[in-house]
């Protein structure tokens, strides 16, 4: 196992303690990176016309497993090497991160209502998820890479499988924490159902270009 950056623990220490009511912004920054990786293949195929994107390639999907706990977001964009997965998500580099960091720092203590403001990336799945698992393959490689963490210490990365180019990022959603002496709990759940997951899609797919579709699987 690799141990994240000291700075990356901070975000990821604050990312799980956070007591911020709008977790659901985690779903926000998913398709937003998914979107960003669509893009970047996108672009590389304006130049290169041996590139040919289909609409499967241009379009985010939303799936989940109820029974499994499992919140996929997926995208057929550019994906990661190894490298790249090391590189970006065992480091935050990202501007947003940063800003938010230095502002929680400033309001200690205080409401933590800030994180809405910025773009908090890729840690915050872990304000819902016990678990995450990334399953990329890097436009143009042939083995894909599966990066896995509990946001705690350390992160492993593994080959893997994964049939094209593109990324799907994993979460295992955590358990509903019951409210205790009139506190209000935690309801996790959620994001593991369809009308719950609609509405933020519906909510966030505005601010994307491509399709976010969401898969549902009758059981
Ligand atoms: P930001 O999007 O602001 O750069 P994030 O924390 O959201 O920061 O993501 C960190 C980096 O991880 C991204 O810059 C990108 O390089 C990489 N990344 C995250 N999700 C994906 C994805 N679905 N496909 C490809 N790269 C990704
Ligand atoms: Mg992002």
């Amino acid at each position: 196992m690799q141990q994240f950056k000291t700075e990356s623990k901070k975000l990821l220490d604050l990312m799980i303690n956070s007591i911020y009511t709008n977790k659901e912004i985690f779903l926000r920054e998913l398709i937003s990176n998914a979107s960003d990786a669509v893009d970047k293949l996108n672009f590389k195929s304006l130049s290169d016309s041996s590139i040919q994107l289909g609409d499967e390639d241009l379009a985010i999907r939303v799936s989940f497993d109820r029974n499994a706990r499992t919140l996929t977001v997926s995208d057929n964009g550019i994906g990661m090497t190894a490298e790249d997965l090391e590189n970006n998500l065992g480091t935050i580099a990202h501007s947003g991160s940063q800003e938010f960091k230095q502002a929680n720092a400033e309001h200690q203590g205080s409401d933590v209502d800030i994180i809405g403001q910025f773009g908090v990336g890729f840690y915050s799945a872990f304000m819902v998820a016990s678990r995450v698992r990334v399953v990329s393959r890097a436009f143009g490689e042939d083995v894909a890479h599966v990066w896995e963490s509990d946001g705690l210490e350390g992160y492993t990365i593994e080959e893997g499988e994964r049939s094209e180019h593109g990324t799907d990022v994993i979460l295992t959603i955590r358990e509903n924490i019951e409210g205790e002496n009139g506190e209000p709990g935690e309801n996790y759940d959620t994001f593991l159902s369809e009308w719950g997951l609609k509405d933020l899609i519906k909510r966030y797919s505005n601010y994307v270009r491509y399709p976010v579709q969401m898969m549902v699987t009758k059981s």
